[in-house]
C-alpha cells in the first residue's frame, strides 16, 4: 500500500481486511496457512507525485491504521520499499526481462492516465507493475491478496517470474521464483459517499477508519441515497442506494432483511436508516480506535516496530538476492 496518511473504509474492505485474515488464517493443525509480509510503498509514491514533504508523517499514520486494524508485527514484517535496497536491485534486473511494448499495453496504467488526465508518463510510472514484481517475489510470494485493478499486475509479475526461471537456474535449488496467484479481495471497490465514484481520499467522499462517531455521523447524514426516494415515506429502492450497499457491507446479515422491507415500503427514511449504518460502522471502528490512541501515545513503539521489520525484510530480501546473483553467476560462483 502507498503511504498516503490515514486509511479510509475502501482501503479496509478492499485490502486491510483480507490481509489480516489471512494472516490469522490457521490450517488444520494449528499452524499458520500464510507467512504474511506488509509493504508501505513509498517510492510507488513518487509515480504520481515528486512531493515527499510528508511521506514519514504519511507512513506513520497509515501504520498506526494497519496496526489498530490488527496487523500483528510478530507475525507479518511491516517494512518500507526505500528501505531495503534489493527492491531497486531486482527491479533492474527484472527491467531486462520485460518489453516496454508489454508494459504499454498494460490496463490499469491505461486507466490511470485516463482518470489522472495525464498528457505525460514518466520512464518509472511505465515501470511501475516490474517494481511491483521485484516487490512480491523478493520474498517468493505465492498469494498475492489484491483488488480487481491489480490482477494485470499479478499477472506481469507471473511472466517476470515464468522468464527468469527459464533464463537462469540456480545450481542448487533449480528455479528461484515462484509464480505467484492474485487473492481476490470481496469488496474490491468500494463507492464513495458522494455515490459517483470509488471511495478515495482525493475526491473527499470518505469515511476514515480513525473518524470518531460522531464524525462518520456528520459524513454519512450527507450521503447520497436513491434520488427517487424523497420524502420519507416514498418507497425507495436499495438495490440503487449507496447506503443499502454499506448496510450489506457493516450491517448484520439479521438486520438487513429489516431495512431492506422498510425502504422498499416506505416506512424507513433515510435519516434513520443512515443513523443505522453509521452507528454500525462506528461499531466496526471503535475497536480500532481504542488501539489507534494506544499506538498514537507510543511513537517510540510504531518505530521500533517499523525498524524491526524492516530488519527482518532485508534478511530474507538478500537472501534471495544471493541466490539470483548465483543463478546469473554474477559475483562469486555458488559454493
Ligand atoms: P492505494 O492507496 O491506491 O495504493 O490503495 C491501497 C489498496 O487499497 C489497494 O489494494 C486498493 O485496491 C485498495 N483500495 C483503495 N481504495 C479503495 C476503494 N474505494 N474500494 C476498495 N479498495 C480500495
Amino acid at each position: 500500500m502507498r503511504p498516503t496518511g490515514r486509511l479510509h473504509l475502501g482501503h479496509y474492505t478492499g485490502a486491510l481486511e483480507n490481509w489480516i485474515e489471512q494472516q490469522n488464517l490457521l490450517q488444520p493443525d494449528g499452524s499458520r496457512a500464510y507467512e504474511t509480509c506488509f509493504l508501505i510503498a513509498d517510492y510507488h509514491n513518487l509515480t504520481t507525485s515528486l512531493d515527499t514533504g510528508s511521506i514519514y508523517e504519511n507512513t506513520i499514520d497509515m501504520l498506526v491504521d494497519w496496526l489498530a486494524a490488527g496487523v500483528d508485527p510478530e507475525k507479518s514484517p511491516v517494512f518500507r520499499q526505500s528501505q531495503v535496497k534489493e527492491h531497486a536491485e531486482l527491479f533492474l534486473i527484472f527491467a531486462m526481462l520485460i518489453t516496454t511494448a508489454r508494459l504499454e499495453r498494460n490496463p490499469t496504467l491505461k486507466e490511470q492516465v485516463r482518470d489522472l488526465n495525464m498528457d505525460s508518463l514518466v520512464y518509472g510510472h511505465l515501470g511501475y507493475p516490474v517494481l511491483q514484481a521485484a516487490d512480491i517475489l523478493l520474498y517468493k510470494g505465492n498469494v498475492v491478496p489484491v483488488g480487481e485493478d491489480q490482477i494485470p499486475h499479478v499477472e506481469i509479475t507471473r511472466e517476470i517470474a515464468r522468464k527468469f526461471n527459464s533464463q537462469y537456474q540456480h545450481p542448487v535449488i533449480g528455479d528461484v521464483f515462484p509464480e505467484p496467484a492474485p487473492k481476490i479481495t470481496k469488496f474490491s471497490r468500494l463507492v464513495g459517499l458522494d455515490g459517483k465514484a470509488k471511495m478515495s481520499k482525493s475526491l473527499g467522499n470518505t469515511i476514515l477508519l480513525s473518524d470518531t462517531p460522531e464524525e462518520t455521523w456528520a459524513k454519512m447524514r450527507n450521503a447520497v441515497t436513491d434520488t427517487q426516494k424523497v420524502r420519507r415515506n416514498d418507497p425507495g429502492r436499495p438495490e440503487v442506494c449507496l447506503v443499502y450497499s454499506y448496510h450489506q457491507k457493516f450491517s448484520k446479515p439479521e438486520e438487513l432483511s429489516s431495512i431492506e422491507q422498510g425502504c422498499r415500503s416506505g416506512a424507513l427514511g433515510c435519516v434513520d436508516c443512515k443513523k443505522m449504518c453509521a452507528a454500525n460502522i462506528s461499531g466496526e471502528l471503535a475497536p480500532m480506535l481504542e488501539k489507534r490512541r494506544y499506538y498514537e501515545a507510543r511513537p517510540d513503539l510504531v518505530r521500533q516496530i517499523l525498524h524491526d521489520g524492516e530488519t527482518k525484510a532485508r534478511r530474507i530480501a538478500q537472501a534471495t538476492m544471493t541466490e539470483v546473483r548465483q543463478a546469473m553467476h554474477l559475483g562469486e560462483p555458488a559454493a
